[in-house]
């Protein structure tokens, strides 16, 4: 251990971890403004080519792809350069060779760049939130709190390798003296999603970087240009070259490459369950060169529900939860309720003002704050969605199937009964504005079904029966549980999220436990 290493936690002090404060709200005038200001500023930059950056310097690409309005294709948002696996190659060199000194600067010296970065974010939020509406078609609140959610990374995690990089004393035993540190692995490929663009990305590199690993960041190709935020970022707070490099590209071209390097040390990846899946197998595979077993970060899809009892306090809060739950952000997050499962005896009172509740809302596109649900991310998404609305017809009863806009890739808010563990959309993640209604006899029921998928990651109960509760805390097996509110939202620190079964690996981000998986433990005896 060096004596940088040592003094790990000495020369930073950071006040205790609070949450950044969540969307004020659209009608605050200070919102407003700002969105309005910020739309503008926005669109005058539209359709700019963005290069890769690869050892502190950017790099040009013949290749690239226009990344498009989701509620407009015809609007080009950028161009996002394309790396192929030469362009990999020379990232994940650049990230080799970093590492040599990255490894030994000291954690408070690299959570100071995490405190610098969450700063710029802070003060350029509704900047770089507004990016998110043309980008990714994220509502105002959705795209305000993704920000929100990747500088409570930033600090999160800043102070998590403050407490610890601080060495151990593990006692003494017949006059030897024992400590217990951690040192980081080496290359960490992050392979991120488009739906939290920010958020996500932003919490697997913070996560990496500040426990001294070097980062080659592949973010989604439906989100390159919110992904070179970060490169502004890091960029910004001056990280040593080669410490955090941006290879956007197709998943399906340069994804096993980046797998597969034995230059690779970890994986962190955030996606589907098929990928994610893909990832494990292949980072279990030794190639010549490699001297160090693979590391994989890994958290996937789910099939959440939520449970309504028939002893509930607030009806319509239950149903604005629900529908926000459902239909937040058109239903595109891992964390999203496509199963809501409701016993028998309040069924016929709850289900169809829930279904009243629905039609209400407003459609179009996501830079208008009076739209509670925009376009999918794109035309493969909306092909998909549409699939599953077709199946929702054949496997029950439509209850709602909303209009949408002609242009733009929009899919139909709907929601369908009759719905059973037996039906596909019981089980397969649609990733779209689908709800699947589950009448059920009582509450032993109604945990069984909850927990007949494959997956584990959120589930959500509306009760006040408390042995109902109780039960629900011990049988509804899922990573993040909540009661009497929403299912979505989870927040750093205070919810550690992230799920099991197929969901996950367990690794929970914006927890405790999340930054020791970036590093190897060590132990060592001194006997005077
Ligand atoms: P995805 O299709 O699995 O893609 C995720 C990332 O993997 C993208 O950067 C993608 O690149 C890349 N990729 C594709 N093929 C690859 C391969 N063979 N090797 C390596 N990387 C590859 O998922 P998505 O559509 O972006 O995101 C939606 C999914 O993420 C949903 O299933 C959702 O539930 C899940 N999700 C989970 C969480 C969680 O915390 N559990 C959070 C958010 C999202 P391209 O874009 O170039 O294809």
């Amino acid at each position: 251990m060096s004596t940088k290493q040592r003094k790990a936690g000495c020369g930073l002090e950071l006040p205790p971890f609070t949450n950044e404060p969540i969307f004020p709200g659209c009608d605050d005038p200070t919102v407003r403004e700002g969105f309005g200001a910020a739309i503008a500023q926005v669109r005058e930059q539209l359709g700019r080519t963005y290069p890769l950056f690869i050892d502190g310097k950017d790099v040009l690409t013949e290749q690239t792809i226009d990344s498009v309005n989701p509620a407009d294709p015809d609007e080009v948002v950028g161009r996002a350069c394309q790396a192929t696996t030469r362009e990999v190659e020379e990232a994940l060199s650049a990230a080799q060779k970093a590492f040599e000194s990255w490894r030994d600067t000291s954690p408070s010296e690299r959570a100071e760049y995490l405190v610098r970065a969450a700063r710029i974010a802070r003060e350029r939020i509704y900047y770089y939130s507004a990016w998110q509406l043309l980008e990714e078609g994220k509502q105002w609140a959705q795209a305000y709190n993704d920000l929100a959610e990747g500088i409570d990374f930033l600090e999160y995690y800043a102070r998590e390798m403050i407490r610890l990089g601080q060495p151990q004393d593990m006692g003494s035993y017949a006059g030897e003296v024992n400590e217990y540190f951690y040192q980081p692995k080496g290359v960490a490929v992050v392979i991120a999603p488009w739906n939290f663009p920010f958020a996500i990305s932003c919490g697997m590199c913070a996560a990496a970087i500040v426990t001294g690993n070097c980062v080659v960041f592949k973010p989604s190709n439906q989100s390159p240009v919110v992904g070179h935020h970060l490169v502004e970022i890091f960029q910004e707070v001056g990280l040593p070259a080669g410490v955090f490099n941006y290879v956007p590209g197709r998943g399906s071209e340069i994804g096993d490459y980046l797998v597969d390097s034995p230059k690779t040390s970890l994986v962190a990846f955030t996606g589907s369950m098929e990928v994610g899946l893909r990832i494990i197998e292949r980072a279990g595979r030794t190639h010549p060169g490699q001297t160090q077993v693979k590391k994989v970060v890994c958290e996937m899809g789910g099939k959440n529900a939520i449970i309504i009892d028939d002893e509930i306090d607030d009806m319509d809060k239950a149903i604005g939860d629900v529908l926000y739950s459902a239909f937040g952000y058109q239903g595109q997050k891992c964390s999203a309720c496509s199963r809501l499962i409701v016993l028998d005896s309040i069924y016929d009172t709850f289900v169809p003002r829930l279904v009243e509740a629905a039609r209400k809302l407003k459609i179009g596109p996501a830079e208008d704050p009076e739209n509670y649900m925009g376009p999918l991310i794109d035309q493969a998404a909306q092909a998909k969605a549409l699939e599953y609305i077709d199946l929702a017809r054949q496997e029950g009863k439509i209850l709602y199937c909303s209009e949408v806009p002609e242009k733009g890739f929009y899919v139909p808010l709907t929601v369908v009964e009759g719905i059973t563990p037996e039906n596909r959309l019981a089980q397969e993640e649609v990733f779209g504005p689908v709800l699947a209604v589950m009448r059920v006899r009582d509450f032993e029921q109604a945990l069984a079904w909850a927990n007949s998928t494959k997956f584990a990651l959120t589930g959500g109960v509306f009760s006040r029966n408390a042995k109902h509760i109780e039960a629900a805390r011990r049988e509804f097996r899922v990573g993040n549980l909540y009661f009497n509110r929403s299912c979505v939202g989870a927040m750093v620190q205070i919810q550690p999220f992230g799920g099991f079964k197929m969901s996950g690996v367990g690794t929970k981000a914006g927890g405790p436990d999340y930054l020791l998986h970036f590093m190897d433990p060590r132990s060592v005896t001194t006997q005077p």
